[in-house]
């Protein structure tokens, strides 16, 4: 069959354009046998393609991806590397402690292997192991602090609170008047730390990038069309996220995505003397809606909000409108900086589910899979890709069960009520964030 929908991504990541020219992609031009092929180049399948070559250093790994490793939705994320389960603001989260803390158990698995891998293989990603700000800026932001301090009271998580005269001294702006610092995530350049990990892969791992895997016969063994070759493979990995219906699996399972980013250009010493603070810092926003920001030691400030359907997964669409609720969200921050533009504006396709069901694990003879990570698929992403290459090899850590209980993604509202559901839902969540957007 042919691959219904094909990754199409821009070159405005700002991640990927700040970093030093990427060299010419290796591309698939030829027929190849492999052992396992894994298809996607973000946290699930490079963790995915490492674990199986590491586990079995015998076997041909081949990892296909249809862009640039570094310009895909890893690349383009706003680069917290999050040990606490996503929906610990949500009321109720903390009621099942033992269940909580055991998805913290798996965020943590997933954050320190990245850790080994990354210090073990000196990649340069800009590390920090320094935690996240959650700020608030309303009320209701507030409110949500409290609710959010009380869940990791209930799961004997540590923190500490900050007042608005503290948050100011760090960030520089006055906007927020509450923050709770939650110590233990990790923050990176994300788009260097991919381009790390795929360069750093164990010697019997092969990436080829600019390869589309355009066509598929199911097996096995498994035929592919990718770039200008094919390759015959008993055993592949799909790791396609945001386009895995293309490939005509979990069709109305998956909720498509786009969630997006701007970058300024960097302060000059005199913006930088009129905002203050500290030269480096990560807020997550104390309403889920609301903006994630970062401030880098090269001066330039991130702003990340909004959700939109896309059907195609089509990033490109509608980022101009985005980089212009963006500049707001920046004046509300930093109305001491009137002058300081958005150098790139971009978006990354995601899939969601819409009961929060992952997949992680066999789902057709010889066809594995690993995606929809809820939107925080770096540690997430990660641990799913390595404990779904060890189960494929035989071992299976007890923390798997998390990720493959249950019945996976449940289906979709039927369209148009799915979109129209997502876009009130968007809506709903903007209004609800107010000034926190
Ligand atoms: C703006 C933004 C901010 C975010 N911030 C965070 C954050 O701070 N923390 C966090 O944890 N998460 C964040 N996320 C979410 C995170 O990026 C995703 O959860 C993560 O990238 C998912 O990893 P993945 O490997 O499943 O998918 P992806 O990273 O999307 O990788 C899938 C890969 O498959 C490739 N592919 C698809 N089809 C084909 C094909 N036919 N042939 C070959 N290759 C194919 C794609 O090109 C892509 O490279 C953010 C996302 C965005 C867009």
């Amino acid at each position: 069959m042919k691959v219904g929908l094909l990754p199409d991504y821009d070159n405005r990541n700002g991640w990927l354009e700040i970093l030093p020219p990427l060299p010419e992609p290796n591309i698939l031009d030829q027929h190849i046998e492999a052992d396992h092929v894994v298809i996607g180049g973000g946290f699930g399948g490079l963790a995915a393609a490492r674990r199986l070559a590491e586990l079995a250093p015998e076997s041909s790994v081949v990892l296909i991806e249809a862009g640039r490793i570094g310009n895909n939705a890893a690349g383009r994320c706003s680069g917290f590397i999050i040990d606490h389960a996503h929906n610990i603001r949500a009321k109720g989260f903390a009621d099942d402690t033992v269940n909580a803390k055991r998805q913290i158990a798996l965020n943590r698995a997933g954050v320190d292997w990245l850790d080994e891998v990354v210090h073990t293989n000196g990649i340069d990603c800009d590390w920090r192991r320094e935690g996240k700000i959650h700020a608030a800026a309303s009320p209701k932001g507030e409110e949500a602090l409290r609710g959010f301090a009380g869940s990791l009271d209930a799961v004997a998580e540590d923190y500490s609170m900050h007042d608005a005269a503290a948050l100011k001294r760090r960030f520089g702006t006055g906007f927020y008047t509450s923050g709770l610092h939650a110590p233990h995530s990790v923050l990176v350049q994300p788009a260097a730390l991919v381009i790390g990990l795929a360069r750093t892969m164990p010697p019997n791992v092969t990436v080829h990038e600019a390869s589309p895997v355009t066509d598929i016969a199911y097996g096995p063994p498994h035929s592919l069309q990718a770039g200008l070759g094919s390759i015959s493979t008993p055993s592949v990995v799909l790791a396609a996220n945001g386009f895995a219906e293309g490939f005509g699996l979990f069709k109305k399972h998956l909720i498509p995505l786009i969630t997006w980013g701007s970058m300024t250009r960097p302060l000059t010493d005199d913006e930088a003397d009129a905002l203050g603070g500290e030269d480096n810092y990560a807020i997550i926003p104390a309403h889920p809606a609301g903006t994630t920001v970062r401030r880098r030691p090269d001066r330039r400030i991130l702003i990340r909000n909004q959700y939109t359907f896309s059907r195609t997964s089509d990033a490109k669409r509608g980022v101009d409108k985005v980089a212009g609720i963006h500049r707001k969200s920046f004046e509300n921050r930093y109305p001491m900086l009137p002058d300081v533009e958005f150098e790139y504006s971009w978006g990354g396709a995601l899939s969601l589910s819409r009961n929060g069901a992952g997949v992680c694990g066999e789902v057709a003879d010889g066809i594995f899979a690993t995606m929809a990570y809820q939107g925080t698929g770096m540690a997430k992403g990660t641990i799913s890709g390595k404990y779904l290459a060890e189960s494929m090899l035989g071992s299976r850590d007890p923390l798997m069960g998390l990720l493959d209980a249950g019945t996976g993604p449940s289906r979709n509202y039927p369209d148009p009520f799915n979109r129209w559901g997502v876009r009130m839902n968007s809506r709903w969540r903007r209004w609800q964030a107010g000034i926190e957007e």
